[in-house]
């Protein structure tokens, strides 16, 4: 516990997620002395831990690409980089569509994947997506867009990896310490808690979903909001099978390889305020019946919710709030492949050599977010309204 002392630190970091963690490592990489890392429970135990961790290049903005890009280069080369082991499961990464508006949207954006380089993307016939996933009854399916060279990792490997580079450049991580405060004094900040309490010259607020919390009595807010996933681990299924991450998007359905089973579960989030775990479960059965009949009979061995840390435009927060309070956190859940690269683009912000290859703008986490089809729809079907309500409403304004 505190013994009363307040210790000065030129950088504090909240939270010890894939966010915090890669700043940490980043900005001390890049020459900052002094860091403290402050994480309440043990590093990654946050939403890091939760995460499916799917790495794909599949989004609709050049941004997200280019994030993807990078994000697929930092997991792919982490082991070595780090020494430190974190494999890359290349699985590739599936999506589905009845809807040939949707395939029409889907074919629009794989073009401006490789426009930007991107890692190859496949648009597939029910043919196509019937070679890479037998499993899925593709009659009446549009098509699906898939990336064979992306796949899926652990998140917290990463946090361990990074939480290591960080050390190794003298990073001051502190676990089991709840940041309970952060004020203002003089020049810098105060940053409270029961364990630690140290005045630092510049803060960064890397605390996830409680982020809010933290800025809120400061008088600043963010846009992330937490959206409950409920997902489920299966028996042993598809043994001997290579299991893209497959994503329907018109209903959400979402299988992964997990061990020797699945991870299943359904991407929606227009749901009535008692959809739970049952709900989500008998709606995947539902899907299954139709999508995957061979699937319908798999065991359930865990039911699991975690809240995902939404955004309302589909860009992640990674900015300045004021002179030296920044924020990196709400990453339209996605943070586990873009949080280490736009960890290493804020660090290069900081240091004052900004990356110019890359705009930041649309992730200034002082930006009103405007929720449109010009923002990145591709994100993942968990919305306020469905990608597919989204297109509609498009389409009838067209
Ligand atoms: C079920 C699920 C599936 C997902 N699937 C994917 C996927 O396929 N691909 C992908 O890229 N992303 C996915 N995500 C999203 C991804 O996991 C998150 O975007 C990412 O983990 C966010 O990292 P973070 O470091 O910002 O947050 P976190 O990992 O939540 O880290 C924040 C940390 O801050 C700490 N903290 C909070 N408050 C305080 C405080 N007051 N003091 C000190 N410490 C504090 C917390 O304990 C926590 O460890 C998924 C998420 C979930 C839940």
């Amino acid at each position: 516990m505190s013994n009363g002392t307040v210790r000065r630190a030129d950088t504090v970091i909240v939270g010890g997620g894939i966010a915090g963690t890669a700043l940490a490592y980043y900005l001390a990489r890049g020459g900052v002395e002094d860091i403290v890392l402050l994480e309440r429970d043990q590093l990654g135990s946050g939403m890091t831990a939760a995460s499916f961790s799917g790495v794909r290049q599949q989004f609709s903005t050049p941004l997200e690409i280019e994030l993807s890009k990078r994000g697929l280069r930092f997991w792919k080369t982490c082991e070595v980089q780090f020494d430190s082991p974190c494999p890359f499961d290349q699985c590739g990464y599936l999506l589905v569509t009845s809807r040939p508006d949707v395939m029409q949207k889907f074919a629009e954006s794989a073009k401006l994947q490789r426009g930007l380089g991107a890692g190859p993307v496949e648009l597939l016939s029910p043919a196509g997506v019937n070679a890479v996933a037998p499993w899925l009854v593709t009659d009446d399916l549009a098509g699906g867009s898939y990336t064979p060279e992306d796949g899926r990792v652990t998140g917290t490997d990463g946090v361990a990896a990074l939480a290591k580079g960080a050390r190794s450049h003298r990073v001051d991580i502190r676990q089991w310490s709840p940041v309970t405060a952060i004020e203002r004094r003089g020049h810098g900040y105060r940053v409270i808690g029961p364990k630690d309490t140290i005045d630092a010259r510049r803060v960064v607020v890397a605390a996830g979903l409680w982020s809010p919390v933290l800025l809120e009595p400061l008088g600043l807010a963010i846009d992330v909001f937490p959206l409950e996933l409920h997902y489920a681990l299966t028996t042993p299924a598809l043994e001997g099978s290579t299991v893209p991450l497959t994503i329907d998007f018109d209903t959400g359905f979402c299988i992964e390889r997990e061990g020797r089973g699945l991870v299943v579960s359904m991407l929606v989030s227009k749901t009535p305020p008692s959809y739970g775990q049952h709900e989500m479960l008998e709606n995947w059965f539902d899907a299954a019946t139709r999508r995957a009949p061979t699937l319908v009979d798999l065991g359930i061995s865990h039911v699991l919710s975690a809240p995902v840390d939404e955004v309302s435009d589909g860009h992640p927060n990674a900015g300045r709030m004021e002179e030296e309070l920044w924020v990196l956190a709400g990453f339209a859940g996605h943070g586990v492949m873009h949080g280490p690269v736009l960890a290493e683009l804020l660090a290069r912000m900081m240091l004052g050599d900004p990356d110019q290859t890359v705009d930041l703008e649309p992730c200034n986490p002082l930006r009103t977010p405007q929720r449109s089809l010009e923002n990145e729809w591709m994100a993942t079907p968990i919305r306020e309204r469905s990608v597919t309500d989204v297109l509609s409403k498009s389409s009838e304004t067209n």
